[in-house]
């Protein structure tokens, strides 16, 4: 039976455009509240860009991504899953940084989401620039190293900028492979592309045996063949999704601060994720959405959309094996 204190607010009942806005109209369930136990899937705020090493903004990205949210139903338009039926959802609030330090920030992130995992909540993270991810993983691979699927123009797989800086939303991925927090051999990171500093980060990835994706070969083999790909590797075991919204081509969401040109549709950039459905996922951020350089709102609602797509496949029964 339907738990009813879990269920979003319907359009049908109080305007979009009306109420607090909670992510997808959910109830609002942070530590502490009663219910906070019961929840299966938590959707959490993480507003932070202490390691954007060039435009800011993420840390705005949350309060953005829950506003437009508001525009999500409850049934997903392909699958006609009803994710908020299937599990119990809520919004879990912020995680509150420390903007003037990175390693305190980090320290709160990853008590956080150790909540979380001790009470079996899996997170559905919005960011904050990448290197959010860094922390949440810390909490999510206590037990060993995860499989990820990540999206995006760039592989974050650098070692330091500026001499010596080792924690910026360049480098999480290298971090998180050093730290043992993923096993590299079961990494895919889809899409890549942009001018280059030079070849280290491919060189990193190749030495690891993380698969590496460009988005020329994604174009000329096709998201379904890439996808089968980026399925097989990550296999049956547990695996993080790592969404950064520049994966997507900036004419659909300018508003990040690392855009590249020449990447995939809006379409294509919500359809990879319904061919994540068959994964283990116990967890998936979307992240980079930086509302001071959005247009009309345009990324935040793709932000918003991506979300939904990310919890679906977070919902979607493994057994079931693969949307496509
Ligand atoms: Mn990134
Ligand atoms: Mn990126």
């Amino acid at each position: 039976m339907t738990d009813t204190f879990f269920q979003p607010v319907s359009g049908f009942e109080l305007p979009r455009f009306a109420g607090v806005p909670s992510f997808m109209r959910l109830p609002v369930v942070q530590p502490g509240h009663p219910r906070f136990g019961d929840v299966q899937i938590g959707l959490v705020g993480v507003p932070w860009d202490s390691g954007t090493t060039n435009r800011p903004g993420p840390r705005h990205g949350p309060r953005a991504l829950r506003d437009a949210s508001t525009m999500i139903r409850a049934m997903h338009p392909v699958t006609h899953q009803r994710p908020f039926v299937s599990h119990r959802c809520a919004d879990l609030g912020d995680v509150g940084p420390n903007p003037a330090n990175i390693d305190d920030s980090m320290t709160r992130i990853t008590a956080f989401y150790a909540q979380l995992v001790q009470k079996g909540i899996r997170p559905l993270t919005a960011g904050g620039d990448h290197l959010t991810s860094l922390p949440v993983l810390r909490a999510l691979a206590a037990d060993g190293p995860l499989g990820m699927v990540h999206f995006d123009s760039h592989t974050d797989l650098y070692n330091e900028y500026f001499g010596g800086a080792r924690y910026t939303h360049g480098t999480p991925f290298r971090r998180a492979v050093e730290e043992g927090l993923l096993d590299p051999t079961r990494v895919v990171q889809i899409g890549i592309r942009g001018t280059m500093y030079d070849t280290e980060d491919r060189d990193f990835a190749k030495a690891a045996g993380i698969r590496v994706i460009a988005i020329e070969e994604c174009m000329a083999r096709g998201w379904a063949d890439v996808m089968a790909e980026a399925r097989q590797i990550a296999g049956s075991e547990p695996t993080y999704v790592s969404y950064d919204i520049d994966f997507v081509d900036p004419a659909f969401a300018p508003g990040t601060g690392t855009p590249e040109v020449g990447g995939p549709t809006s379409f294509d950039a919500l359809s990879v994720v319904r061919q994540l459905h068959g994964l283990d996922i116990v967890g998936a951020d979307l992240v980079e959405v930086s509302p001071p350089f959005d247009l009309g709102g345009a990324t935040a609602y793709l932000g918003a959309s991506l979300m939904f797509e990310l919890l679906c496949a977070m919902a979607a029964e493994p057994d079931k094996g693969a949307w496509v």
